[in-house]
């Protein structure tokens, strides 16, 4: 059994503005409420477009919900003259506890390269925001390299640029997190198996540990790889979430589609009480 807090975290992607957004958290919290769930066992997090943070700070704040909340995204700039950026120091001024850097759809849709993302991890540190990193592969990668290559290739790349940074730096003090979001299953409705997305896993853990290696050694990049939560992305549903969360290394999920919905956002955080149905 490790010691990593699972954390469930909503991505909201470009859905819910800023009204809604405050209904939509009032409603998670009445119901995890209601359900007596243990935050400070299973951590629950939501990702909603940058136009609702304060919204979701301000209720937060106001009813001290025990919620916590990030950016999908943000500049590697802190300021200047970068039209339509948003500063990793505005969103920590905001309370956000973290940023979701390189997910799928930025790479897609905006062409973030890993270098991108890695200096994007870079501006979340140094805003004290812990970045969650997104790798994964597409359905052309799995097919032509095996479904753990690109996203290994993904968070190596990333890792080796920010090494230094970590060098003498706890662990628990500025955490880590990465996803694990394999491109085909994210809002496919066909998820991974458990067992696939735990080898997987398991490899990124590995690939924390060696990366860091040459720049932290051997103890230093252990500590590292043993402390970083891992989660798991794409079509994670209620009836699934337990299966991936019965895996050693799988500290949680990222879920999109559900976490809009209250209810099911809800229940896939309480995966505990579920029974495995698959
Ligand atoms: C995502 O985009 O981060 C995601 C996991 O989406 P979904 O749960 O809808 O597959």
């Amino acid at each position: 059994m490790s010691n990593r807090t699972p954390l469930i975290a909503g991505n909201w992607k470009n859905n819910i503005d800023h009204l809604h957004a405050i209904a939509l958290v009032q409603k998670l919290a009445w119901t995890l409420r209601d359900a007596d769930h243990d935050f400070d066992d299973v951590e629950v997090a939501v990702f909603p477009p940058f136009t609702d943070l304060r919204s979701v700070q301000s209720l937060v704040a106001a009813d001290r919900l025990p919620i916590t909340y990030g950016a999908q995204d943000l500049s590697v700039h802190d300021s200047g003259a970068y039209t339509g950026e948003i500063s990793g120091a505005f969103i920590a001024k905001l309370d956000a506890r973290y940023a979701l850097v390189g997910h799928s759809e930025r790479r897609q849709y905006h062409h973030e390269t890993d270098e991108v993302v890695a200096q994007k991890t870079i501006a979340a540190r140094r805003n004290g925001l812990v970045p969650v990193i997104c790798v994964g592969e597409t359905a052309d990668d799995l097919e032509a390299q095996g479904p753990a290559a690109v996203p290994v290739a993904q968070l190596t790349a990333v890792l080796e640029t920010i090494a230094a940074d970590l060098d003498g730096v706890e662990p628990d003090a500025a955490p880590l997190v990465v996803a694990y979001e394999p491109v085909w299953a994210i809002g496919s409705g066909q998820a991974a198996s458990p067992e696939q997305a735990q080898q997987v896993i398991a490899r990124l853990r590995a690939a924390v540990a060696d990366s860091l290696t040459p720049t932290l050694g051997e103890a230093q990049a252990q500590a590292w790889a043993a402390s970083v939560r891992v989660l798991y992305g794409g079509s994670v549903a209620v009836d699934n979430v337990a299966g991936f969360l019965a895996q050693p290394d799988i500290d949680g999920a990222l879920v999109g589609g559900a976490s809009l919905d209250a209810t099911k956002f809800a229940q896939i955080a309480q995966f505990r009480k579920h029974v495995r149905t698959n």
